[in-house]
């Protein structure tokens, strides 16, 4: 064990980790619609490594179900009130990569989507709080930190510290984790009380009160021990009214609990020495095996087959939060007359997937739009392309840039949240640096960025120093593991 967590415990008093509970609506690879589930997936196996036992407890999905049946061991069965509905709740156990993943079975609300949308998905995550308050104390596990994520979970520290109040293991601590803060679980206050029996006196602006709506992740805000958010700078960002979709009343008077740790992806998914899903394999040391990839991702997309011409790509939702806006009023300026490549793979609003088939239609050859998910494809492109466009007007972490540096691809971003904290702007002068980045939301400034950085790219020398520098980034999942044992252990 490191010395730093050793002289921790003894600080604490302890002699052995914390056990963590992680509440979470998805767990990669069981049920996923975005980096939580990655998050929440890959942390309790860095966690084991450092000696902490985290265990997940998360919906029974039908996903899961159909994929995992056969190695669910069903643990036990007890009801649990949501207001006047007397509901069901199986507590199944499966383990997957030696991590422990406690499963909440109801079938009336984990059926085939993990979202249902609207005030039902208030009364799906409802039920899912009073479901894990009510089998914490049956579980074969006494938790010391329960880490919720997301509005999802983020009713639990309220529900334990006002109803549950004396019934969980004494001295029980709860962080919350913030992955995008644009989802807060708003509703009626009827309907809350009506689900969970929260007393009136709580819908306040003290308590969870926004804008004339019951918010399930400001109550979260309000009652849990820490806040965490997954990068430094978006922690420091969600502060302001700019980006705190109306919590930055709360968080400033917390910002004493609140702080920021940058998530991590999986090298050994995302590893351009031993990908199976890119048709040739390279290292920071024999580059060569890029150029194969490249030329692949050419000639499957339809895009001219030309080793000189770079490929700026984006693997994207296409929404506002992503820069689409930015990248569809510039895209037939960048294009027009310049020896350059786009290469887009995504879906999202229809506006924007209508207008990247429009902008291939025009630029044959030079533009590719597949418009749909593909994993894939993905990985041929993280390792194909020359550039890599991230123009976020908002980016709590952001994984894909992370995985397009690991691939040698260099990024171009918009300095904002874990953007910023993972990409370093190269400066001609000194040489450092690992890719590109502009400061404003402003689609001129993206334009001059991407012109800058091609002018840098034509110089092979200086080409060769962005992509050593963009691979050589740490961004395993080791080193956000130790910041949140770190974490865990302070709350102690
Ligand atoms: P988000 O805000 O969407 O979670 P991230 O950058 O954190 O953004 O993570 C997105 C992940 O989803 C990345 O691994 C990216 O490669 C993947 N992804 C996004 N769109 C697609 C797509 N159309 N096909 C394949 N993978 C995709």
């Amino acid at each position: 064990m490191k010395k730093e967590f050793r002289d921790l415990l003894r600080e604490k008093g302890r002699k052995t980790m914390p056990n963590v509970l992680l509440a979470s609506a998805e767990c990669a690879p069981l049920s996923k619609t975005g980096g939580l589930a990655d998050v929440v997936g890959t942390l309790p196996k860095a966690l084991a490594r450092l000696g902490v036992d985290a265990r997940v407890i998360t919906p029974y999905h039908r996903v899961i179900k159909d994929k995992y049946k056969d190695r669910v061991e069903h643990l036990f069965t007890i009801r649990c009130y949501l207001g006047w509905r007397s509901c069901y709740v199986g507590i199944e156990r499966l383990i997957l990569d030696g991590v422990i993943i406690y499963l909440v079975d109801n079938e009336q609300y984990f059926g085939d989507r993990i979202y249902y949308g609207g005030y039902p998905e208030g009364e799906q995550y409802s039920y899912f709080c009073r479901a894990v308050l009510e089998a914490i104390p049956l579980l074969d596990f006494m938790p010391d930190v329960i880490h919720c994520n997301d509005w999802h979970t983020a009713m639990l520290p309220m529900l334990a510290r006002t109803q549950y109040r004396g019934r969980m293991q004494e001295g029980m601590k709860y962080l919350l984790t913030i992955h995008n803060i644009a989802f807060q679980g708003k509703f009626g206050f009827d309907y809350v009380q009506d689900l969970l029996g929260v007393d009136a006196k709580y819908y306040t602006s003290e308590f969870m009160e926004l804008y004339g709506c019951a918010d399930y992740l400001k109550a979260g805000c309000v009652f849990a021990d820490r806040i965490n958010t997954v990068s430094p700078s978006y922690a420091e960002e969600i502060k302001s009214s700019y980006y705190s979709e109306g919590l930055d009343g709360i968080l400033n008077a917390r910002s004493a609990e609140l702080s920021g740790i940058i998530n991590g992806i999986d090298t050994t998914v995302f590893n351009p020495r031993s990908d199976p899903l890119i048709p040739a394999h390279y290292d920071r040391a024999h580059m060569k095996g890029k150029a194969v990839c490249k030329a692949e991702l050419q000639h499957r997309m339809g895009l001219d087959v030309d080793p000189d011409i770079p490929i700026i790509a984006m693997v994207t939702r296409m929404t506002e939060q992503k820069g689409f806006d930015l990248v569809a009023s510039q895209l037939d300026r960048l294009v027009s007359g310049r020896d350059v490549e786009f290469m887009l793979l995504g879906s999202g609003e229809p506006r924007f997937e209508d207008f990247m088939r429009g902008a291939e239609a025009r630029h044959k050859g030079r533009v590719c739009a597949y418009i749909g998910y593909n994993e894939e494809l993905a990985h041929l492109v993280y390792a194909g392309a020359d550039f890599y466009l991230m123009p976020s007007r908002f980016e709590p972490c952001g994984l894909s840039q992370m995985i397009a540096m690991r691939y040698g691809t260099v990024p171009i971003v918009r300095e904002t949240g874990g953007l910023r904290d993972s990409v370093q702007p190269y400066n001609c002068f000194t040489g450092e640096g690992n890719g590109f980045s502009f400061a404003n939301y402003n689609a001129d400034e993206m334009y001059d960025t991407i012109l800058y950085a091609l002018g840098c790219g034509s110089d092979k020398k200086v080409m060769r120093y962005l992509v050593s520098h963009a691979m050589e980034a740490d961004f395993s999942f080791d080193l956000s593991a130790e910041a949140y044992a770190r974490l865990y252990l302070c709350m102690l």
